[in-house]
């Protein structure tokens, strides 16, 4: 058995909810018993323009009772090669909220659910189209679809960040394919319909600027595909997101974007960068190690968290924590319960990004059945702590 499955247990003691959500939505766990309290309101911040207090309402309607957000991260790509529609199909299967799409276009201007804008990393591309190197590179837009469909997808080698190869799906075997953005919406939604579900799709913008040299726009074609599944409004089951400031602010102006915004960061943020970004996001997606730093000096069984939650939640800004890999936690975290605790309970964290979301989507139910809610609220710093 992994170990991160020995890890799992019941979790005893009260969730802590972000304000972000309790300021707006039904009571979170409202179902689970009469121990559950709602917790006070506060306001939101005077500045926030109405606009983005509208989606901000729509958001947290439409996930009032999925705290913290599972997320799956490329897919259940702990347990298949990434952003397969295998991958896709299982993390349905095992019950996350949403499933990410990172996308890219074919040289045909096709949205293509792949990480990276080179091919090599995993797919077989070297051995089936070594003419078509470029600065030793292959790049998914120097093929169309139909070459890109002959590709066959690995597990990814080097194993994704420090985790035991021996333990991911075997590289370099099974028949996976790379697939569109429109066929991975149509199997999550043909899925939403056979299952009972309505799980949301969560749609990475890849290198638009690299784009943009090849005149292709991600984002032009992306809003596209979207808006022809139904996806236009805030309260649609979507959100966007982009490591590219100047994509984001061109999403909700020049091409008019009212979907759920998520800025991503590659470092942690200052205060004063927070402040910019909640001009025109929604929301911002870190690193896991940007919001919790450590252990707590002199008290290890807490963690050391940054500000950056609190932050952007008196901002009004969700935040969505990236990347928690069950079998590659920091080193800093003694199991992946108590990561899990810190980055929800003591930082406030709306979502997490996961490889293996049944593990997440464990440990919430765990908390949801004791029925209870406990602060520290961190958004405008003056939430109540409830608990029994
Ligand atoms: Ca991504």
């Amino acid at each position: 058995m992994k170990r991160w499955i020995r890890c799992r247990g019941t979790v005893s003691g009260c969730v802590q909810v972000a304000v972000i959500l309790t300021m707006l939505a039904p009571t979170y766990y409202n179902s689970a018993s009469a121990q559950s309290t709602r917790a006070e309101q506060s306001p939101l911040p005077q500045s926030l323009p109405p606009e983005r207090k509208r989606r901000l309402q729509a958001i947290s309607q439409t996930i009032s009772n999925e705290v913290p957000l599972v997320i799956a991260h490329r897919g259940a790509s702990g347990y298949l090669p990434e952003h397969t529609t295998e991958s896709a199909a299982l993390a349905h299967a095992l019950g996350a909220d949403f499933i990410e799409q990172d996308v890219v276009l074919s040289q045909d201007g096709i949205a293509v659910v792949f990480h990276d804008v080179t091919l090599e990393k995993i797919t077989n591309v070297a051995e089936l189209f070594p003419e078509r190197r470029r600065n030793n590179r292959f790049y998914v837009f120097d093929f169309t679809l139909a070459e890109l469909r002959r590709l066959n997808i690995s597990e990814r080698f080097p194993s994704p960040a420090g985790s035991d190869a021996s333990q991911r799906f075997p590289q370099n075997t099974g028949r996976f394919q790379l697939s569109t953005l429109e066929e991975h919406l149509q199997l999550i939604q043909g899925l939403n319909v056979s299952r009972g579900r309505n799980v949301g799709i969560y749609v990475e913008i890849k290198q638009p600027k690299i784009h943009r040299a090849q005149n292709l726009d991600p984002s032009k074609e992306v809003l596209r595909v979207l808006h022809k599944y139904g996806y236009s409004h805030a309260d649609d089951r979507v959100f966007v997101q982009c490591f590219d400031e100047s994509e984001i602010l061109r999403l909700r102006t020049e091409l008019k974007c009212q979907l759920p915004l998520i800025q991503l960061l590659a470092e942690k943020p200052s205060d004063g960068h927070l402040a910019q970004i909640a001009k025109v996001a929604d929301g911002i997606g870190v690193r896991i190690a940007a919001v919790v730093e450590g252990v707590a000096p002199d008290d290890p069984e807490h963690a050391r968290v940054s500000n950056v939650v609190r932050t952007a939640h008196q901002h009004a800004m969700l935040v969505h924590a990236w990347t928690l890999r069950m079998d590659s936690l920091p080193d800093y975290a003694p199991n992946s319960k108590t990561m899990i605790d810190w980055l929800v309970r003591e930082a406030g964290v709306d979502g997490i990004f996961t490889d293996q979301p049944d593990v997440l989507l464990s440990w919430r139910q765990s908390v949801q059945a004791t029925g209870r809610l406990e602060g520290p609220f961190k958004l405008l710093g003056k939430g109540p702590s409830v608990s029994d």
